[in-house]
C-alpha cells in the first residue's frame, strides 16, 4: 500500500526514517510522495499517476528439453502512456514478482519524462532462472510470452527492450514472433535488437556510456579530477562492465568490481579489459586473479570517489548507508538505494545521481533505435553517441537546476521534474470519460 499523500505535508525528508524498507514499489512511492508534496500535486492527479494503467499476468507452459511441461509466470505492467507508447525492458529472474515489475514500470515513466523522450513507462518479464535454462527452452519461453502479449506490444503501443537476464537474442526472438503473427517484419516493436536486425549502433553500450558521462560531469562539479579518481563498480553485467571500461578510458582507476561470485579489489587499479575477457570466457569472475577477494558488503564500503551500484535493487539500505565512503554514487541499476538510505546519504554529503537519470542512456538509445526503425534510415555510431551525450547533458543540467531551485537532493529533483511533466501533460490531455 502506498502511503497517504497528506502524511507528508511539511516537505520533510526525515519522515522517511519512520517508515520501513518494504519493497521496490514502496521505495519508489516514498520518493514520489515527497516530490508530489513539494509540487502540491492535486489528490486526483496523485492517484492517477501512482496507479499503473494496465497490468497483465500470463501463464507460460513450456515443453522442457527433457519432455516435461513446466509452467512459468509472465508479466507486463504499463505504468503510464500519457507521453506516448509505453517503453521498458523485459526481465528474466527467478525472484521476479508483480510488485517489482510495477516499481520498474513506474521508474520507466519518470526516466522517459526526464530525458524528454516521447514514451510512457512499462516493464515486464518472466519468473525464471535463465542460467538454468537451455537456449531452446529460453527461446520457447520468449516466443510463448510474446504470443501472449500480442495485444499489448506494438510499435505504437508498447515497446519492450532488454533488461536483467535478457539480451539481443531475446529481442530478436520477440521481433520474429511478433512479426510472424502480424504477417510482416516489424522491427520497431522492440529495441535492443542485434544491429543486423534493425538494432542501433551504440545501444548495447548506451547505459554504461550514460553512467560514465554523468559520473564525469558530477566529478567535475565536485572538483574531482577523473584521472586521479578511484571508482568502485558493483555488478559486472552489461551496465557494470561497460561503465567500468568507459570510466577507465577516461583515466579513472577502477579499484573494485564484483559479480555474483563476490568482490575483487586492487588498490593499483583493475585491468578492466582483462576482467571483461575473463568474464566472457568463464561466464563469471570466479577465479579472477586481478584483485583480492572481498564480500559484496566490503566492496560497497570501500573508500572511493565514485561508487556505481550496477547490480540490482536494495543494495544500499538503512543498514549500510552510514558505512558508505564514496563521494558520488551513480546508480547504474534500477532502485539500488532504498528510500531509508536516502536521508542518511544526504546527511553524509554524498552526491547521489539517481537511477532514473544515471541509467537513462539505455532507453535514450532505445528511442533512437525506434526512430531509425520507423524511418528506415540508420545512423552512424558517432551520431548516436553525440546525440546521447547531448540528451544526457540536458537532463543532468535540468535535474541539477531543479535540485538547487527546491533545495532537494538530485533524486527528489528528478522525481519533481518527471512528475511535473507527466502531470502537466495529463492536464492538457484531460480525463476522457
Ligand atoms: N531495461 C532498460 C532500463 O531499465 C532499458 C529499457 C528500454 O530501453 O526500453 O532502462
Amino acid at each position: 500500500m502506498a502511503h497517504n499523500h497528506s502524511e507528508l505535508h511539511g516537505n520533510n525528508e526525515s519522515v522517511l526514517l519512520k517508515k520501513t524498507e518494504e519493497n521496490p514499489f514502496e521505495s519508489m512511492m516514498q520518493r514520489f510522495d515527497i516530490a508530489a508534496d513539494i509540487l502540491k500535486l492535486d489528490k486526483g492527479v496523485y492517484d492517477y499517476l501512482k496507479t499503473p494503467a494496465r497490468q497483465y499476468i500470463v501463464s507460460i507452459p513450456i515443453q522442457m528439453d527433457n519432455g516435461q511441461v513446466e509452467v512459468f509466470e509472465g508479466y507486463r505492467v504499463i505504468h503510464n502512456d500519457i507521453l506516448g507508447p509505453s517503453k521498458g525492458g523485459i526481465r528474466y529472474s527467478p525472484d521476479l514478482d508483480l510488485t517489482e515489475v510495477k516499481a520498474l514500470a513506474a521508474w520507466m515513466t519518470w526516466k522517459c519524462a526526464i530525458l524528454n523522450i516521447p514514451f510512457g513507462g512499462a516493464k515486464g518479464g518472466v519468473k525464471c532462472d535463465p542460467t538454468k535454462l537451455t537456449k531452446g527452452e529460453l527461446e520457447r519461453i520468449t516466443r510463448r510470452y510474446t504470443a501472449s502479449m500480442m495485444d499489448v506490444f506494438g510499435e505504437e503501443k508498447d515497446i519492450p527492450a532488454p533488461d536483467m537476464g535478457t539480451n539481443e537474442q531475446t529481442m530478436a526472438w520477440i521481433m520474429d514472433t511478433y512479426s510472424m503473427h502480424i504477417r510482416h517484419t516489424e522491427t520497431a516493436v522492440v529495441t535492443g535488437k542485434p544491429i543486423i536486425l534493425g538494432g542501433s549502433e551504440g545501444r548495447k553500450e548506451a547505459t554504461g556510456r550514460g553512467v560514465m558521462q554523468v559520473s564525469v560531469t558530477a566529478m567535475n562539479k565536485l572538483g574531482i579530477d577523473p584521472t586521479k579518481s578511484n571508482v568502485v563498480v558493483q555488478g559486472f553485467g552489461n551496465v557494470g562492465s561497460i561503465s567500468a571500461k568507459l570510466l577507465a578510458e577516461q583515466g579513472c582507476k577502477i579499484i573494485g568490481i564484483s559479480d555474483v561470485t563476490g568482490g575483487y579489489y586492487n588498490k593499483n587499479g583493475i585491468d578492466i579489459n582483462n576482467a571483461i575477457e575473463y568474464a566472457e570466457k568463464n561466464k563469471t569472475l570466479n577465479g579472477f586473479t586481478g584483485g583480492d577477494k572481498l564480500t559484496q558488503e566490503e566492496l560497497l564500503e570501500l573508500e572511493c570517489d565514485v561508487l556505481i551500484p550496477a547490480a540490482k535493487e536494495d543494495q544500499i539500505t538503512g543498514k549500510n548507508a552510514s558505512k558508505i565512503k564514496a563521494k558520488i554514487i551513480t546508480e547504474g541499476a534500477n532502485g539500488p538505494t532504498t528510500a531509508l538510505a536516502d536521508p542518511i546519504l544526504k546527511e553524509k554529503g554524498i552526491l547521489v545521481i539517481p537511477d532514473i537519470l544515471a541509467n537513462a542512456g539505455g532507453v535514450t538509445v532505445s528511442y533512437f533505435e525506434w526512430v531509425q526503425d520507423r524511418v528506415g534510415y540508420y545512423w552512424t555510431l558517432d551520431r548516436v553517441n553525440r546525440r546521447l551525450q547531448r540528451m544526457m547533458r540536458i537532463a543532468f543540467d535540468s535535474v541539477f537546476e531543479t535540485s538547487v531551485k527546491y533545495n532537494v537532493t538530485l533524486r527528489i529533483a528528478a522525481y519533481i521534474l518527471a512528475i511535473d511533466k507527466v502531470a502537466k501533460s495529463l492536464k492538457l490531455r484531460g480525463i476522457y470519460a
